[in-house]
């Protein structure tokens, strides 16, 4: 998907085809087996992988992800994605990301920590502050970055808050980290209804799907944000659906108690294959990579696609879509917050400043309202999607660093 959609840029961004063809590979992969003594007995080797795609801009950064079925192929396209987000961002980083193949529902707390450091170990003359600098995706937390950072800072002898980012606030976490994809992509949101002439209808209803760490901070800030009605959301057991609403403070509760939307009181309970069949206008996606594919892509109802998790929609179901005007609000650009609050929690740890909530989220919307703007006027005047402009404006970027860089070794 993302050679793919690198590809489709080509047109429309002036470059020459030797950094293209450098911008199609990886810079390096570090491949782990890891050895974990489990509770009950026995050893278990994980495969664990860190990719670097490209550090052109600056040091590589993207985040570890725990899941059965993590690759080396998805994590080497996760890493050029956050190549490409990094650069619309503005930031002054490269992109880089890495993962384990594990189901954590398995593993015990233990288990877990014990995996994370071998990890971590495994990964320490790859990362640092200047080098790599990791963070959470799905299902790791601050409490993985801990490990992670304390892991390294054992191996290194001393202490570089920096090397990890999405810590909890005592290690040297920013304020605003764990709010910010939610937080970032409603931003981006209310400046994608506003270009459409929707801002401040009440009436829209919106449907989440994925209900973790970036689902339901999406859900509280449509809420209290923007005011609007989210009528659907959905996780892998259950899909909800309620014409009249879902209040986030009511289902986030029982999400926390039962670790679940199963079971809650006051929706209609539908199985998750049936959620995009369900009437709303705005759609998010904050679940995983290839949720909409050509096959679900015709039961969509929404107009508005938000795209917060990482390549949600396939390229065919893309083309499916624009065919029918629906617009969709690309990945690179509308869940960019993690990243940047990232680099607000790595600018403050490498000053020693500690910022307030209100300012993390004043500079994530400048941030974003900006990229926002500079990625639609090249749609604009070119003609194009918005992602397609994003990947112009990313290539651009990121090529003219290379140019003055240089080819070597
Ligand atoms: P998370 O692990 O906290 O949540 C993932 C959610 O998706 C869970 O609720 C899970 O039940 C749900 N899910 C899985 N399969 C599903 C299915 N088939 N149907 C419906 N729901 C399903 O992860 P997260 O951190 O919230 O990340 C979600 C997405 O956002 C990922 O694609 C991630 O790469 C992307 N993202 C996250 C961040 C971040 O800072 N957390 C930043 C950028 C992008």
């Amino acid at each position: 998907m993302f050679l793919q959609q690198l590809e489709q840029a080509v047109p429309y961004v002036t470059v020459e085809p030797e950094y293209l063809e450098i911008l199609r590979h990886p810079k390096e992969v570090l491949e782990l087996s890891l050895p974990v003594r489990l509770d009950g007995g026995g050893v278990k080797v994980f495969k664990a992988w860190r990719s670097h795609h490209n550090n052109a801009l600056g040091p590589y950064k993207g985040g570890v992800r725990y899941h059965a079925e993590v690759s080396r192929d998805e994590v080497v396209a996760l890493s050029s994605w956050m190549t490409i987000k990094c650069a619309i961002a503005g930031l002054p980083y490269g992109g880089g990301k890495g993962g384990i193949s594990v189901d954590i529902r398995e593993l015990s707390r233990n288990e877990l920590e014990t995996l994370s450091r071998a990890y971590a170990f495994g990964l320490a003359r790859f990362t640092g502050t200047d080098y790599d600098i990791p963070a959470p995706d799905v299902y790791t937390n601050p409490q993985i970055m801990s490990w992670f950072l304390d892991t390294y800072e054992k191996v290194k002898g001393w202490s570089e808050s920096s090397a990890y980012t999405g810590k909890p606030p005592v290690l040297g976490g920013s304020l605003g980290r764990s709010d910010a994809t939610g937080k970032g992509g409603v931003f981006i949101l209310r400046e994608g209804l506003a270009k459409l002439g929707l801002l401040g209808k009440k009436d829209l209803k919106v449907g989440i799907q994925g209900y973790g760490n970036a689902g339901t901070r999406a859900h509280r800030f449509v809420e209290d944000d923007l005011g609007l009605t989210v009528v659907a959301v959905s996780d892998s057991g259950a899909a909800l659906y309620n014409p009249k609403g879902l209040p986030y403070r009511e289902v986030s509760k029982h999400k926390n108690n039962t670790r679940s939307l199963k079971g809650f009181q006051g929706a209609e309970e539908l199985f998750p294959d049936l959620f995009f069949g369900l009437d709303m206008d705005i759609l998010i996606l904050a679940a995983l990579g290839g949720a909409v594919d050509a096959q679900n892509a015709p039961d969509i109802k929404a107009h508005v696609l938000l795209e917060i998790a990482n390549g949600p929609v396939t390229p065919d179901a893309e083309a499916l879509l624009t065919d029918k005007g629906v617009t969709i609000i690309p990945d690179v650009l509308a869940n960019a917050g993690g990243v940047i609050v990232s680099c607000f929690e790595w600018i403050q740890g490498r000053s020693g400043d500690v910022w307030t909530e209100e300012y993390v989220f004043q500079k994530l919307d400048e941030r974003l309202t900006l990229s926002f703007k500079d990625v639609m006027k090249i749609a604009e005047d070119r003609k194009i999607s918005a992602r397609k402009a994003a990947y112009v404006k990313a290539v651009g970027r990121i090529v003219d660093a290379m140019r003055f860089r240089g080819i070597w070794p």
